[in-house]
């Protein structure tokens, strides 16, 4: 395949991915994003004069989780978390990256996940453990930069490199970065995939806690074409934009959290022929729907759009 061509595809997969329209991917806009919540009764004008203010400039702003019991509020886009614990900086398996973002904060239930799919990691050759990038902001919410999902301190990003130290220094988990384990825009795994990534994705979808994990296309078409065994599994693993220096871990809300509003299931079965597809839409576009609507602007979340527990959440000590 020839470089110029690799560059369009790249460049209409980026296209598709803004512009949205009738296409599966755009049906699919759905899947990181959960599906619509069920309604949970708003903050609405109850914040008074915070109400129309951008929540992601009053959540953005907390330094630290909120003295509640530890709750997720919300849907995984549109949420916010109470009693936010923040992830020890540097476990025996782990380290937290990007200390200055201050998102190492989550619910307790996907510290503990960490902690597990770290030590599972720490089993693997040239593996010592996990680097965690993203998870929370202290009380979740939107964030004033990147995702839109991962405000209610059950999503999670793990990098893709094999952590060579984890004794880094605050300053150099900083500056290094993940490596990128795509090629010919996420068609197809790169030459430093390696069978170890492979059992660390199976690790961390077999949990019976994850809703789903995201991860570039070509990912998951290797990982179907590579497991002999149990397939059960591979149904977590989504194929998504993006993601290819880091995968994303979803987990389902924790029991007895009510006011946490769970995504639909993943369709039944391994999702494969679904990955084959987005493989194909990558490496030849299809061309754009004549009759596509155009995408809604997506509007900024107010204080008034977040669950009514969400005041109590901002306002506590
Ligand atoms: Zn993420």
């Amino acid at each position: 395949m020839s470089l110029k061509r690799v560059t369009s595809a790249a460049l209409l997969a980026i296209l598709l991915a803004a512009c949205g329209g009738d296409t599966p991917e755009a049906q699919a806009n759905l899947d990181i994003d959960g599906t619509p919540s069920a309604v949970l009764p708003t903050i609405g004008s109850s914040g008074g004069e915070l109400s129309n203010v951008e929540a992601k400039r009053l959540f953005g702003a907390k330094s630290h989780g909120s003295a509640q019991a530890p709750a997720p509020y919300g849907g995984y886009s549109k949420g916010c978390l109470a009693g936010g614990v923040q992830l020890a900086e540097t476990g025996s398996t782990w380290q937290a990256m990007r200390l200055g973002r201050n998102r190492n904060w989550g619910h307790p239930e996907m510290l503990d996940y960490i902690d597990k799919l770290s030590q599972r990691a720490a089993q693997l050759p040239g593996w010592g453990g996990i680097y965690v990038g993203d998870i929370s902001q202290p009380r979740g919410g939107p964030m004033l930069t990147g995702h839109r999902s991962h405000q209610i301190g059950l999503d999670a990003d793990i990098w893709l490199l094999p952590p060579k130290s984890l004794a880094l220094s605050r300053a150099q988990r900083e500056s290094i970065s993940s490596i990128s384990l795509r090629r010919a825009a996420g068609a197809y795994v790169n030459e430093s995939w390696t069978p170890q990534h492979h059992q660390l994705l199976k690790a961390a979808a077999s949990d019976p806690r994850v809703a789903r994990i995201f991860i570039f296309p070509g990912a998951k078409v290797q990982m179907c074409a590579d497991e002999t065994g149990d397939r059960s599994y591979l149904r977590k693993i989504r194929p998504w934009y993006g993601h290819h220096y880091h995968f994303h871990v979803r987990l389902t809300c924790p029991p007895g959290a009510t006011d946490c509003t769970n995504q639909a299931a993943p369709p039944p079965g391994d999702g494969c022929a679904e990955a084959a597809q987005w493989q194909k839409n990558i490496l030849n576009p299809p061309p754009p729907d004549p009759n596509a609507k155009p995408a809604k602007p997506r509007r900024e979340i107010l204080l008034a759009d977040l669950p009514a527990q969400c005041k109590a959440v901002l306002d506590a000590n």
